[in-house]
């Protein structure tokens, strides 16, 4: 067992009524075995995801977010092994183990359950089929009434501010970025899922639309009572609408608690840097100055803590052990043996007034040019 596995440490999750919980993951790893050697890029991973909530998962690119996202669904693509176990939860009836479900199980769950915009999910639009057909076929495929169904169509492209007859009847390539992101986000909840996972899912538009896709998925969860996972490299993109906040450092968690703990309060010396290097909290993450030093290879990840090498107030414990998580204070948990030093070594200051969804809404305009 390596240092890493040890570290496995299931507190930051026992917080809360186990019926609040959808999603429980536990010890999740995926590999690739290559020439050079065999990459962790998920690497034992625990998360418990909370029944009507939106968990911004946060970090640079190639933490291990868009990884995390795919061992959900079991959708890790070959020729990774995913091990581990991913229980769901469902409102009535007994939890799923997603990884063992057959396929035509897993199909189903995906849709009816979880649905899930993977990353550049935009260009997979079939450019030969209008936009109504992509809803029908979603529809026939799962054997739901389509009367029903589409009426609900109608219904939510009207809550995403598209106008529904309008929009149908066109092709993709006729729909602004926005607006085609909109109707993805429409076909993804079709079918009623209970979870809605989003990989980047904004990355490809610009700032202000961005922001109000947000809010429309903001309003859309309390609306539905939506669970949304929302994947991200753009901290202060998500941090004013999620309830709570992930960072993702080297395949694994480092720092979670509730959004704005976490942002006012942020205990991991990463987290910090990645704060630090935010102008203010309205700044996109693009826009920021890097953190110094890389991030780690997944061939060969530093042994101990993985943020040795970057960090300002390592010491040799962290050269030596994985640190297990602390906890900061209520829901608030860091993987950092010197959280307590943190705040003084790594300084922040975020310019903005208070944060809250409002922070991030901007009235969507149906007609915009974006994308
Ligand atoms: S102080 Fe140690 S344990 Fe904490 S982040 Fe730095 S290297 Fe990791």
């Amino acid at each position: 067992m390596t240092t890493r596995e040890q570290a496995t440490n299931y507190q930051h999750l026992q917080t809360r009524a186990e019926d609040d919980v959808i999603l429980e993951i536990r010890n999740a790893s995926v590999r690739f075995d290559m020439d050079r050697g065999s990459a962790r890029v998920l690497d034992d991973v625990n998360m418990d995801i909370y029944r009507d909530e939106l968990l911004g998962i946060v970090g640079e690119s190639g933490s291990g977010k868009s990884m995390f996202a795919s061992a959900i669904l079991d959708a890790v693509v070959e020729p990774g092994i995913l091990q581990g176990q991913i229980i769901y939860h469902r409102k009535e009836g007994e939890p799923i183990d997603i990884l063992q479900l057959e396929p035509d199980e897993l199909r189903r769950l995906r849709w009816d359950e979880i649905s899930m915009v993977f990353q550049g999910a935009m260009s997979s639009f079939n450019p030969t089929m209008t936009v109504r057909g992509h809803f029908e076929e979603t529809i026939r495929a799962h054997g739901a009434d389509m009367g029903e169904r589409m009426s609900h169509v109608r219904h939510l492209l009207s809550e995403l501010y598209l106008e529904p007859e309008r929009v149908l009847d066109v092709y993709p390539h006729e729909l602004s970025g926005g607006m085609k992101q909109r109707a993805l986000i429409a076909l993804s909840l079709v079918l009623d899922p209970e979870v809605l996972i989003m990989d980047e899912p904004t990355a490809a538009l610009d700032l202000l639309m961005q922001r109000s896709i947000l809010s429309l998925l903001y309003d859309l969860q309390q609306t539905y009572d939506l669970t949304i996972v929302f994947i991200t490299h753009d901290l202060p993109l998500v941090a004013g609408i999620a309830d709570r906040l992930s960072v993702m450092y080297s395949f694994q968690f480092v720092e979670v608690g509730e959004s704005e703990e976490i942002i006012r309060n942020a205990a991991h010396p990463y987290t910090r840097a990645l704060l630090k290097s935010v102008p203010s909290i309205d700044t996109p993450l693009d826009e920021m100055s890097h953190i110094e030093g890389e991030s780690p290879d997944p061939v060969n990840i530093p042994a101990g803590c993985s943020y040795h090498p970057r960090c300002p107030i390592a010491t040799s414990i962290c050269v030596e052990q994985d640190p297990e998580f602390f906890e900061v204070d209520e829901d608030h948990w860091a993987a950092c043996f010197h959280w307590e030093e943190a705040a003084d070594a790594v300084e922040y200051s975020i310019s903005s007034g208070e944060l809250t969804a409002e922070d991030v809404t901007v009235e969507p305009d149906e007609e915009d040019d974006s994308g």
